[in-house]
């Protein structure tokens, strides 16, 4: 169980109004708040020995150098990675699968390979594979969706072949919160040779995530949707696949060495992260795990699991107005709402709720294949985390009581 009120004075930002109420922050898919602790090993590191890394002999290089690395250790451990040179720091999901696409998929995907993703993917899981199927001559194919939300397991002998080189799906959808049973969809690909890449941006934060037992190949994620800063995150792959990849960037640091007209490659996962890297960031997503591990990741599912099941009984007295979607049998879901009015423009609904001090995201949420197969022009999408109450839930619910009676006027 978590002490969601202890928590909550973690959270500086969260003891705020907004238009007068006071804080309702639920667009946690987007990003989640900081903990002091997170904040304050950004202030250490800036106040108390800011220093490049792997370069320097002196003292403050070496400290963080230290606690960089350190911090990849921590990232590993959360994750269940064999070791921290399988972890490559990017600056969030949208980078670490970008990475993928141009060193391994150049190299391995060709004319009359298949790539697969599920129908609910993100854009930064789509648009990547988009262009290595252009440029190689590739078929990008989709796993359907269900009508109750989860993805349609009994089509993937039929849409993972021969000829899929790579799967690449998601752990969890930002619209729907439907969780995808990965480790299934690993054992499909590994029958036919493929590899297999994870979106986790909305895993890891929430669930406890284990990349060894899951055998994928690589598996992305965002610090800052687990408490972390924005602009670091990481990209963990299998040490064998990593062995061969080209890096991805060139420069300082990721070099053995250099003559004018060559260069031979450094360790890994050094290889991997070419010039001055996110330092201060890496650092302070280290202290987000620690303090994702001190709340427990068992607790955290079990925490949005209930807030989740309450909002959606809460929900039941809006549904003359307002259906929502994903879902139904939580052991699928996690702790996402997306709801959709059929009078009110999702925009105007979040613009509405925000004068009550409620935040929610509004939009396509960088997923439109999926808003067009649901028949949407947007929807807007409450997502929660450990700092969210029952008692936010009945503030949510009572201003979208208010804003449909008062847009039906
Ligand atoms: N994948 C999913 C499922 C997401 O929800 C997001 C962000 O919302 C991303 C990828 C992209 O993450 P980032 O913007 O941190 O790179």
């Amino acid at each position: 169980m978590l002490d969601v009120q202890a928590i909550r004075k973690d959270f500086p930002i969260l003891h705020q109004s907004v238009h007068g109420k006071p804080l309702v922050y639920l667009d946690n898919a987007a990003t989640t708040q900081k903990p002091r602790q997170v904040i304050q090993a950004l202030v250490d590191y800036y106040e108390g020995y800011n220093s490049n890394v792997h370069r320097a002999v002196h003292t403050l290089g070496q400290k963080a150098t230290a606690a960089y690395e350190e911090s990849r250790e921590k990232i590993a451990n959360f994750i269940g990675a064999p070791s921290s040179q399988d972890i490559v720091y990017t600056r969030g999901t949208t980078e670490a699968i970008n990475l993928v696409s141009y060193t391994w998929a150049e190299e391995n995907i060709g004319p009359g390979d298949e790539i697969v993703v599920t129908e609910m993917e993100h854009h930064s899981n789509l648009v990547p594979w988009q262009r290595i199927a252009q440029a190689k001559g590739a078929t990008l194919k989709g796993i359907p969706l269900k009508e109750d939300w989860t993805l349609d397991m009994s089509t993937l002998g039929s849409v993972i072949t021969e000829r899929t080189k790579l799967v690449a799906v998601t752990h969890m959808s930002n619209v729907l919160g439907t969780i995808v049973p990965v480790k299934e969809i690993v054992q499909a690909a590994r029958r036919v040779g493929a590899k297999v890449l994870i979106d986790g941006a909305q895993a890891v934060p929430h669930m406890r995530v284990n990349v060894a037992d899951l055998d994928c190949d690589f598996y992305a994620f965002s610090g800052h949707k687990m408490c972390g800063p924005t602009g670091i995150g990481a990209l963990y792959v299998k040490e064998e696949v990593l062995k061969e990849m080209e890096p991805f960037h060139r420069g300082g640091e990721m070099v053995r060495e250099v003559w004018f007209d060559r260069a031979t490659w450094n360790d890994l996962p050094m290889r991997f992260e070419a010039g001055t890297p996110n330092i201060a960031d890496a650092i302070a997503l280290g202290a987000a795990v620690d303090y994702l591990q001190t709340l427990g990741m068992d607790n955290i599912r079990q925490h949005e699991i209930e807030i989740t099941s309450y909002a959606i009984e809460a929900f039941k007295e809006l549904e003359e107005d307002l259906d929502h979607y994903g879902p139904r049998d939580l052991q699928y879901r996690g702790g996402i709402i997306s709801f959709y009015a059929e009078d009110v423009h999702p925009h105007d609904l979040g613009t509405f709720v925000d004068s009550y001090g409620v935040a929610i995201r509004t939009g396509h949420h960088c997923a439109m294949p999926l808003m067009r197969q649901m028949g949407l022009p947007a929807t807007a999408r409450a997502s929660f985390y450990v700092y969210n109450t029952t008692e936010e839930i009945d503030i949510l619910v009572d201003a979208l009581k208010k804003a449909l009676r008062y847009f039906s006027k």
